[in-house]
């Protein structure tokens, strides 16, 4: 196969690496396009917006029955589910329950925030801690399985347990931190984001690289909470941030202000594993460069410029050392020693098409929604 010629778009730092961009006669890409035709004329953060958050806020008061509080939010420490907590309780005046998901990931910085968030916005946090002998045997067989997609089992515990929780305590209203101003420019699904939780991946997966009976894991298929929770149930899944000025460094200082919350240097630096597997695993294994993405958003949504974002990219986030140590603490930490998990870095690498999984119905799920207009962001 022909290796095709590299190419970089000239508005944001998209490039070749995905081998679907397709680029027009001035050299912009297509995400900058979809950015412009797309998703600029359906976002209002002016008066428009503020009128929907409104509205939003009103009708969520008078369709939630738990008297306790009204929506949940899952919260990660992270700027975006951070500044939504932040919006539903004071520009919404909701009363959220906070949710957190404890994969044993967390960095210290995650838990001050989470904690200095709890108490200055005085809302109830409810953890939940999933069972470590377990994420540690599907993290190691996802490992061995060779794919890129690493950050499944975190994922899919976070989303699993808050879907689980929220249909167990009949909440209605689920609060995301997801946005446009930040993640406008969506990495393609090559690079390790597979579009859902797909349970018959993780069976495959787990049945031949796993050793111990997943009996607590929360694992709730992408068709379950798709279908039954949302179109049957009426589960409702909101995005305020693309309803208020959501600029990112903006953000980071009023949650500074108000409640000594810290920035991180990266997005996605919140999980301790994320970290690593988007700094070190992800390109240098597979040559995915997640932040390409990241920087990507940062620099259409005017949050960024090309230099500086081409300036980032050119070295990693984290020094040499320490992704060093970060290799070795990631090894020890899945009882495995340092020339095990160099072994599977070494490894053939694979695709979620090399195992079972349901993907083409994800996909027909995907086009669906964007067609009937839900989602605005390139999938692919
Ligand atoms: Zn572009």
């Amino acid at each position: 196969m022909l290796e095709r010629e590299y190419k970089i778009c000239c508005n944001c730092i998209m490039d070749s690496s995905d081998q679907n961009i397709v680029f027009d006669d001035r050299g912009y890409c297509d995400y900058c396009n979809n950015y412009k035709s797309i998703i600029l004329p359906n976002w209002q953060t002016d008066a428009i917006g503020r009128n929907k958050l409104i509205q939003l806020s009103e009708n969520i008061k008078a369709t939630s029955s738990d008297s306790d509080f009204n929506c949940i939010i899952g919260l990660s420490g992270g700027l975006d589910s951070s500044y939504a907590a932040y919006v539903a309780k004071e520009m919404m005046g909701l009363r959220p329950l906070l949710f957190h998901v404890d994969a044993g990931w967390n960095t210290d910085q995650a838990v001050s925030n989470i904690e200095k968030l709890v108490d200055g916005l005085d809302l109830e946090l409810y953890t939940e801690v999933i069972d470590w002998e377990e994420m540690k045997d599907l993290q190691v067989a996802f490992l061995r399985s060779g794919i890129p997609d690493q950050d499944l089992p975190q994922d899919a515990a976070f989303f699993s347990a808050l879907y689980r929780f929220a249909k167990k305590h009949n909440i209605k209203h689920v609060i995301t931190g997801s946005n446009f101003s930040t993640e406008c420019c969506r990495e393609p699904e090559e690079w390790g984001g597979y579009l859902g939780i797909d349970k018959l991946l993780f069976g495959d997966i787990h049945r031949q690289f796993g050793n111990k009976p997943l009996k607590t894991f929360p694992l709730t298929d992408i068709l379950i909470y798709k279908l039954y929770y949302q179109m049957i149930l009426g589960m409702k899944i909101h995005h305020p941030l693309n309803l208020v000025p959501f600029i990112k460094k903006d953000a980071e200082d009023e949650l500074e202000r108000h409640f000594g919350w810290q920035r991180f240097q990266h997005k996605h630096h919140e999980s301790r594993f994320t970290r690593f597997y988007e700094d070190y695993w992800l390109p240098r294994r597979f040559g995915f460069h997640k932040r390409r993405a990241h920087f990507s958003s940062l620099i259409q949504t005017g949050q960024m410029s090309r230099e500086v974002a081409l300036e980032r990219i050119a070295r990693p986030e984290m020094d040499e050392h320490f992704l060093r140590q970060e290799f070795e603490y990631v090894a020890h930490k899945l009882d495995l020693t340092v020339n095990e998990l160099q072994l599977i870095f070494d490894s053939p690498k694979k695709t979620f098409r090399d195992y079972r999984n349901k993907h083409w119905m994800i996909g027909l799920g995907a086009s669906i929604t964007r067609i009937i207009g839900n989602e605005k962001r390139f999938f692919r």
